[in-house]
């Protein structure tokens, strides 16, 4: 894949924004474009002025927390106008993969996850299993959700040892909030992992699934870049998926954090404004 060596418009030398290196974008939700439900100073504007240019913007979240329809319409509240399908979240990627493995019909699955989640499964046909009846699934799945129990923890457990499917929307550890760093999908995840003895197939970033998923999307042709918080998932993922990677500096990570991590995104940017600002980011 061509990479761009250099940030000067070869022609006649003139600083380039680092936006101008790329056709399409791919840009995380939660710590780059808002935090929580607090919008992330300028990147809406940043958002519209990228669309004004002609440049492809599709979102790309490992939260499955929310469908779709749901995240298009807090973007479209923050002032960014989004359709459903230019959102591709880690339950679009797992929906995906099932249906590309799985004749769906007649398969069951105990669901750990929001309602969203679950709905979406629905909608491909597979039966949902809920309480007890759940230990004799097909499929286990998990996303995150914040009513995680012991409960479902036993049921997830008891149905991986006798053989479900273990599928998982991503390993995030932590996502943030405005009270810090608090417990996302991987660590319930890895409370079903440690209990059954069995790894999941996790779908969402880093993985390249969610990455095809969001790339089977775009225009052929074109440049792409991957825009994240994240070094072990968007960062990573963006390189798993052979893309070009802007790592922006207002969610999880920290500049120690970058500095000290053998993950290197090829650019790195303070907020996303920094997209459409001469010069005013760093070469990782
Ligand atoms: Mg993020």
């Amino acid at each position: 894949m061509r990479r761009n060596p250099c940030i000067f418009n070869p022609i006649d030398h003139t600083p380039m924004f680092i936006a101008d290196l790329f056709d399409n974008f791919l840009i995380d939700l939660d710590g780059v474009v808002y935090i929580g439900n607090s919008p992330i100073n300028g990147s809406a504007e940043t958002i519209t002025e990228l669309r004004e240019m002609g440049k492809k913007v599709v979102f790309i979240t490992n939260d499955p927390r929310n469908s779709p329809k749901g995240y298009s319409e807090k973007l479209s509240s923050m002032g960014i106008l989004t359709l459903p399908s230019e959102v591709i979240t880690s339950s679009t990627a797992i929906k995906h993969y099932i249906r590309e493995r799985c004749d769906v019909r007649g398969t069951t699955a105990f669901v750990v996850g929001t309602k969203e989640l679950k709905e979406e499964l629905k909608q491909i046909g597979i039966k949902l299993l809920t309480g007890e009846d759940g230990k004799s699934a097909d499929l286990v799945i998990v996303g995150g959700h914040a009513e995680f129990d012991y409960a479902e923890m036993k049921t997830a457990t008891i149905a991986v040892r006798s053989g479900a499917g273990f599928i998982s929307s991503n390993r995030d550890p932590v996502f943030p909030t405005k009270e810090g760093l608090v417990p996302a999908t991987g660590a319930i995840l890895a409370s079903i992992e440690v209990a059954s003895g069995k790894k999941s197939i996790s779908v969402g970033k880093p993985e390249r699934v969610i990455f095809d998923v969001a790339m089977s999307t775009l225009p052929e042709g074109g440049e792409t870049v991957v825009v994240g918080d994240r070094l072990d998932a968007d960062i990573m993922g963006g390189k798993n998926a052979n893309l070009s990677t802007i790592l922006v500096l207002t969610g999880s990570t920290l500049h120690q954090e970058l500095q000290d991590s053998q993950i290197k995104p090829d650019y790195v940017i303070g907020d996303l404004s920094e997209l459409l600002r001469e010069r005013e980011y760093d070469r990782a």
